[in-house]
Formats: structure tokens, C-alpha cells, sequence
């Protein structure tokens, strides 16, 4: 079934009150699927009630088959019951035949009354249980009769009308079913024609009554009868069938069987049974109603020629069972199965619903994911930028720091370039005195003493190499890489740098005692530099100071590596202490108040600290906390 779509936006366009518009096709999808359901009920119903019909016609079909094959068993007996009847009393005239009582009283014909014989006749007649046997002389008539001196004597009747008398006459044997003329009983009449050599004597008859045969048939509980050629029933279970036709004679078969039968008066009305009507049924009307029968037939060659059984067995009962138990099972099958069917597609659809759904969210879920993912992409992507903008500005601080450090460092070079100088002129002037008097002795020819001044001078020039060595190395913007440094060397760098500033501003300089140098991690002239600005700020400090003294102290505590510069300066109030590493605090004309902070930061990088010593009664301590390295 085609699903029907939302309206379209045409439609909606074209629409005045598209929710009324909505609401009808709403409607309207809903009536057609309802009507559809109602089809499809329909449709449902009549496949049922058809599958049930067939269902019930193929069980009466096979119930029909079954009752078939047991009249087929039956038949047998019920045509050996006639047969065997016949057959044992069809003896009994051929040996009449051939007797001699019965000879010679043909010969006699008539003259006596043959008393001995119709004894005898009597007697055979009780014994093969016929009921009469009589001897007809070859003017037809009865000359003797087991039935002889009763009231309804054979005996002087006139038989020359009868079939089975001129016709055994003519061949020999004979055979006819008939009514009695006498007795009115029906019954079936053999004859043996009775010779005297090639001479005809008359006829032996035996009329057997076959209600023993009939009585048999009905008490097997199936319908039995025999018909003749032209299909007029004879010796029948029952009785009111007896001469009727299974279909209507025509006028030539009814002459025919009033001349056989020798029944003038008998109308050979057919039979309430109606045959063939394509199941293979026979049905019989009677008293309104219509009873179905199965029905067999076979021909009996052995008793007379033409003569048929037939045997009908009842079958409505067992039809009707057979088919209604077929048709229930049947709807209850279908139903079981529609059931199952219904429950099944019902379980699918509840299944696909499921997995509609559980698609759905999937499918929600994998779009919460991907724009959460895009969230997470953004605010990373920002925070990348972010890291990357710190990273910068950390760069720039860095930058800065080392810009700052290395003013800090020139300015140092600055103020120590008059000492500097100093220390250069020093030795500049002793060279030159030590050469002039140089050149004197080699005038004088004294070449000894000059060769000692030479070498004075020579050391002086090693003495001015190395002062320009460590200012040149000192003014160099210091690789970042950090190596294990002693700290001695460290202490007497910053105090060759300084050593001109010191020796004119008359301050002692008292050297860490010992000769232990503990090893830290450090660039050799970061770690000057902090000492270099510690001692200069100590040199400020006690200028115009009687005696100065700058003390420098190395100590190990565990693994770190303590360096103080102490002086008797004037010290540092409460409140100078505290702003102390602030930066721009300084006291000083030309200051800038940025030599502590740098040395600080510079401690800080190698891993260490530079702190105020507290509690100092006279001047100022300053300590550089480092790690000691092994
Ligand atoms: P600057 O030397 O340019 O002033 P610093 O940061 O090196 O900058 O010093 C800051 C201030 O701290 C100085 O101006 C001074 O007042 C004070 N100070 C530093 N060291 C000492 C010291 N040993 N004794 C007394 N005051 C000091």
C-alpha cells in the first residue's frame, strides 16, 4: 500500500486555511486506511471460508473413499450370499433331470397320482431348503409338486405360459424370476429340461424364494439389490424397491420386462435414487428427505446373465463428521496460523519501530558528537591560540628579562669603566717606565736587567689582557646553557670587575675562608652578575663609611650552596626592606631600582633564591641560595 504524503507546498500555497486543509486529508487518509483494513478483513474472511469449504470437501471426499472401500469388501460377500444360494439350488433340477422316479412318472404323464414322487420332492425341497419343486409334463403341465395336496398344490396347473418352461424345453435350462401364480411370492425359478434319451419327458422346476438372502443383506446394514439388464430391481434388502426401475423405462424395455417378468400390470416405476452427480454419490429422496449413499456395483455372471448387485452404504454421518472435523481443524489452523502471522508481522514491526528509533538516536547522537567535536575543535583551536599568545608573551618577558639583565650588566661596565681604566693605566704607565728603562740598559749594554724589564712587561700586558678579557666577556649576552661552576670562580670574577672600584673606595673585602668551592648549576656570568650587583649596592652604601668592610661567605647546608654578601653599611629600614625587590624602589640619584629584582629573577632561574638577611643589628646581609651540584 502506498503511503500517503504531507500535503505539498503547492498545495499549501494554494490553500486558504492550510490547517483545515491538514486536517481533512487527515481524515481522509484515515478513512482510506480504514477502509483498506476492512478490504483486507474481507479478503481474509472469504480465503478462510473458501480454505474451510475445500478443507471439508477433500475430507468428504476422502470419507467418501473410505466408505467406498468398504463397500467394496462387502460387495463380495453380499453377491457370494445370492450366488451361493443359487448355485447350491441350481443342482438340485439338473439331478431331477436325470432321475428315474421322475422319468417314469413323465411317461406316465399324468395318468396316476404320483403320491411316492411328491414325497420325495417334499423331502428334497425341505432339505435344500427350496421353496417348491415340481415336475411339468411336456404339455406344461404340473404333474407333480413337493407342495401336492396342499391348498395352494402346483400339482394340474397349466405352466405352459411360463419362460422357464419353454425355454428349458427349447435349450435344456432355464432360468426366471417371477412372481408365484400361486403363492403371489417372488422368487427365482430354475429349470432342467427331463430326457428320455433324445426324447423330451417335460421339465424339473425349483422355485427358490431368496428372503433368506435378502434377510442376510439387510442385517449386514448396507442397502443391497439386484437388477436385471434393463435395470428393474428383483431380489432387493428393501422390499418396496422390488420391482422398480433405477431410471424410467422406455416402452419398448416396459413390454419387454412384462413379457420377462410376466408382470402385465407392474409400472416399473423408478427408483427414489438419484445417481452420479459428479462426487460420486447416489442420493435417495424419500419422505422429504435426501440421504447420500456410496454406492458399488458388480455384475453377477455366475447366478443369471444380466443380473447386477448393487450396494449402497450410508454415508451422511460419516461425510459430514469427516468434513465438519476437517473444517475445524481447518479454522483452527488458519486461525492459529493468522495468529502466528498476525503476532510475527506485529513482533517485525515493533522490531523496526525499535530500530527506527534506536537509528534515530543514533543518528542524534552521532550529530550531538560531531558539533560537540566541533565545540571541542573550536575551544581547542583557541586554546591553542591562547597557549601560542602566552607562549609569546612569556617569550617577549623573557626577552625583556634579558634585555633588562643585559642593561644591567652595561650599566655595571659603566660604572666600573673608570676603575676599569684605572687598572689598565696602571700597568700601561709600569710598561712604559719598564721599557724606557729597557732601552737604557741596552744602551748601557746591560742587556740582563732589561731582559727582567721585558719580561715585566710582558706580564703587565697578560695583567691588562686579562681585565679587558673579563670585561669583554662580562659585556656578552650570556648563552642560556648552564654548566657546574665552582662558585670561588664566580666570587673572584665579580671581584676583578670591581676590583678598581674597590681598591679606591678603600673598602676590605674579606674573602670566603677555606679553599672549598662547591659546584652549582649556573652560567658563569649570571651568577656574577647577582654578585656584582650585591657588591656594588654594598659599595654605595658605605660610601663616605669610616672603615668599610664587605664580607663574603660561602657555607653548604645539605645539598644547597649559601653565598652572603654582608656590609657595616647603614643597613635597611622596615620599610626600604619590604619594597626591596620591588622594582624602580631605589634610594639613589642615578638609580633605577631594577638591580635586585633582576638579580633576584636571575637567582631564580638557576633554581635558587636571593633574600634580605633579616635581623642584622648593623648594615646589610644579602644571601644567594643555590643547589649544590656533586
Ligand atoms: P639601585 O642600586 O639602582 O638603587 P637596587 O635594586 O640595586 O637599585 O637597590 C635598591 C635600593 O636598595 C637602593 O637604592 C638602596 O636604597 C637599597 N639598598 C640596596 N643594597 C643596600 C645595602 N647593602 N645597604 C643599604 N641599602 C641598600
Amino acid at each position: 500500500m502506498q503511503r500517503r504524503r504531507g500535503p505539498t507546498t503547492q498545495q499549501r500555497t494554494d490553500s486558504q486555511s492550510p490547517g483545515f486543509a491538514g486536517r481533512d486529508q487527515l481524515r481522509d487518509a484515515v478513512a482510506r486506511l480504514r477502509e483498506g483494513r476492512w478490504l483486507l478483513l474481507a479478503i481474509a474472511f472469504a480465503v478462510l471460508a473458501g480454505a474451510v469449504a475445500i478443507a471439508g470437501r477433500i475430507a468428504a471426499g476422502q470419507a467418501a473413499g473410505d466408505l467406498r472401500d468398504g463397500a467394496l469388501a462387502a460387495l463380495p460377500l453380499a453377491a457370494g450370499t445370492l450366488t451361493g444360494e443359487i448355485e447350491k439350488q441350481r443342482l438340485v433340477p439338473l439331478v431331477l433331470a436325470r432321475d428315474d422316479a421322475v422319468r417314469d412318472a413323465l411317461r406316465r404323464a399324468g395318468k396316476v397320482e404320483e403320491t411316492a414322487l411328491n414325497a420325495k420332492l417334499k423331502a428334497i425341497a425341505g432339505d435344500a431348503s427350496a421353496s417348491a419343486i415340481y415336475v411339468i409334463d411336456t404339455a406344461g403341465i404340473a404333474i407333480s409338486a413337493s407342495n401336492a395336496g396342499q391348498p395352494d398344490s402346483f400339482v394340474g396347473i397349466d405352466y405352459n405360459f411360463r419362460h422357464y418352461f419353454t425355454d428349458a424345453m427349447a435349450k435344456g435350462a432355464a432360468s426366471q424370476y417371477g412372481l408365484g401364480t400361486i403363492s403371489g411370492k417372488p422368487g427365482l425359478y430354475l429349470a432342467s429340461r427331463v430326457d428320455d434319451g433324445t426324447t423330451p419327458l417335460g421339465v424339473a422346476v425349483l422355485k427358490v424364494e431368496l428372503g433368506g438372502v435378502e434377510a442376510n443383506w439387510r442385517s449386514s446394514g448396507f442397502l443391497v439389490f439386484v437388477t436385471d439388464e434393463r435395470g428393474v430391481v428383483l431380489a432387493t434388502s428393501r422390499p418396496e424397491w422390488r420391482f422398480h426401475a433405477l431410471a424410467p423405462l422406455s416402452a419398448q424395455d416396459t413390454a419387454m420386462a412384462h413379457e420377462q417378468l410376466q408382470l402385465s400390470d407392474a409400472a416399473f416405476e423408478p427408483l427414489p435414487l438419484r445417481r452420479g452427480n459428479g462426487d460420486g454419490l447416489a442420493t435417495i429422496d424419500q419422505a422429504g428427505k435426501s440421504r447420500r449413499f456410496v454406492e458399488v456395483v458388480q455384475d453377477l455372471p455366475g447366478a443369471v446373465p444380466g443380473w447386477r448387485l448393487w450396494l449402497l452404504t450410508p454415508a451422511d454421518a460419516a461425510l459430514s463428521s469427516a468434513a465438519n472435523t476437517a473444517r475445524l481443524t481447518t479454522l483452527l489452523g488458519l486461525l492459529l496460523t493468522g495468529l502466528l502471522a498476525y503476532v510475527l508481522v506485529r513482533r517485525r514491526r515493533t522490531r523496526r519501530v525499535r530500530q527506527e528509533a534506536l537509528a534515530r538516536m543514533n543518528t542524534e547522537l552521532e550529530s550531538r558528537v560531531s558539533s560537540r567535536t566541533a565545540e571541542l575543535t573550536r575551544s581547542n583551536s583557541a586554546l591553542a591560540g591562547e597557549i601560542a599568545e602566552r607562549e609569546n608573551a612569556e617569550a617577549k618577558v623573557r626577552r625583556l628579562r634579558d634585555d633588562l639583565a643585559q642593561a644591567n650588566r652595561l650599566s655595571i661596565l659603566g660604572q666600573i669603566a673608570a676603575g676599569v681604566a684605572h687598572e689598565i693605566n696602571q700597568p700601561v704607565a709600569a710598561i712604559r717606565t719598564y721599557a724606557e728603562n729597557a732601552g737604557r740598559f741596552l744602551e748601557g749594554g746591560r742587556i740582563e736587567p732589561a731582559s727582567g724589564n721585558l719580561t715585566s712587561i710582558v706580564s703587565m700586558t697578560e695583567r691588562i689582557g686579562a681585565i679587558t678579557g673579563t670585561l669583554r666577556s662580562f659585556a656578552r649576552r650570556p648563552g642560556t646553557a648552564a654548566s657546574p661552576l665552582p662558585v670561588r670562580e664566580a666570587i673572584d670574577g665579580a671581584l676583578s670587575l670591581l676590583s678598581g672600584r674597590i681598591r679606591d673606595s678603600g673598602v676590605t673585602i674579606v674573602k670566603p675562608r677555606g679553599t672549598a668551592s662547591p659546584l652549582v648549576m649556573a652560567s658563569r656570568i649570571r651568577l656574577e652578575q647577582i654578585l656584582v650587583n650585591l657588591l656594588q649596592n654594598a659599595l654605595d652604601a658605605m660610601k663616605d663609611r669610616p672603615d668599610p668592610r664587605i664580607e663574603i661567605d660561602l657555607a653548604e647546608r645539605g645539598d644547597r650552596v649559601l653565598i652572603s654578601v654582608r656590609d657595616n653599611g647603614p643597613g635597611l629600614g622596615p620599610e626600604a626592606a619590604g619594597n626591596l625587590f620591588m622594582p624602580f624602589q631605589t634610594t639613589k640619584e642615578k638609580g633605577l631600582g631594577l638591580g635586585l629584582v633582576i638579580s633576584q629573577e636571575i637567582a631564580q632561574e638557576l633554581g635558587g633564591t636571593l633574600r634580605l638577611d633579616p635581623g642584622m643589628a648593623k648594615g646589610a646581609s644579602f644571601t644567594i641560595d643555590l643547589r649544590r651540584i656533586e
